[in-house]
């Protein structure tokens, strides 16, 4: 097991509905070390890709992109979730459902942040249907911008967001893969590398 899987063992809790909850160090309260190890773990994977700018999305990809993006020196541009109509104009927006919450939500990054000339790594907690990355990648090719990689913490490999991703070609470094997980025994399984 690797550092994160190690941590997730550790203090991850598998809830009914295949949700693992990591607020503990992840999404709520943050390991900034963990987040460190994260971030030196992205930058040896994407070693030789030209990186100028990190995507999240709000809120939990923040922390993440943060510390990741003192490893690359580069800035991190967060989607901004919203509830206006009318910013086509100077926005790029996505429509994003969240696994979690179970809606749905625009997401926006202004013209300002986001051009033909980015060569953008994506980072984001979890990958699980895809539908944030897919919004994400959305926002990045209006843009005119080019999607480098993408890094994410926790992929929940028994849903179908890693295996789309990863179909459309691009590099996906995931740094825990969950293959399983029983929240009556609260085990979990990991894909190998
Ligand atoms: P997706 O869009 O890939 O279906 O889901 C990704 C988003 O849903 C992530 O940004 C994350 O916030 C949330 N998410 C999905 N699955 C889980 C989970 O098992 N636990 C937690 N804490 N968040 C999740």
């Amino acid at each position: 097991m690797n550092f994160l899987e190690e941590k997730i063992v550790k203090d991850g809790i598998v809830k009914e509905g295949n949700v693992l909850k990591v607020d503990s160090f992840l999404n709520h309260q943050m390991d900034i070390e963990l987040f460190n190890q994260m971030g030196a773990e992205w930058k040896k994977r994407f070693a030789g890709k030209n990186i100028n700018k990190i995507l999240t999305i709000e809120a939990s990809g923040i922390g993440i992109a943060c510390i990741a993006a003192q490893h690359f020196g580069v800035p991190v541009v967060f989607a901004k979730k919203s509830k206006s109509i009318n910013l086509e104009g100077e926005m790029y927006t996505a429509e994003v459902e969240s696994f979690t919450h179970k809606n749905k939500n625009k997401v926006i990054v202004s013209k300002k942040f986001l051009n033909e000339n980015d060569h953008v790594l994506l980072i984001d907690d979890f990958l699980a249907n895809g539908c944030a990355l897919q919004g994400l990648i959305q926002i990045v090719q209006s843009a005119g911008a080019t999607v480098e990689g993408i890094g994410i913490a926790v992929e929940k490999g028994f849903q179908s967001g890693g295996k789309i991703i990863r179909n459309l070609g691009y590099q996906l470094e995931s740094l825990a893969i969950v293959e399983s997980m029983d929240w009556e025994t609260g085990s979990i399984t990991f894909r190998e590398e």
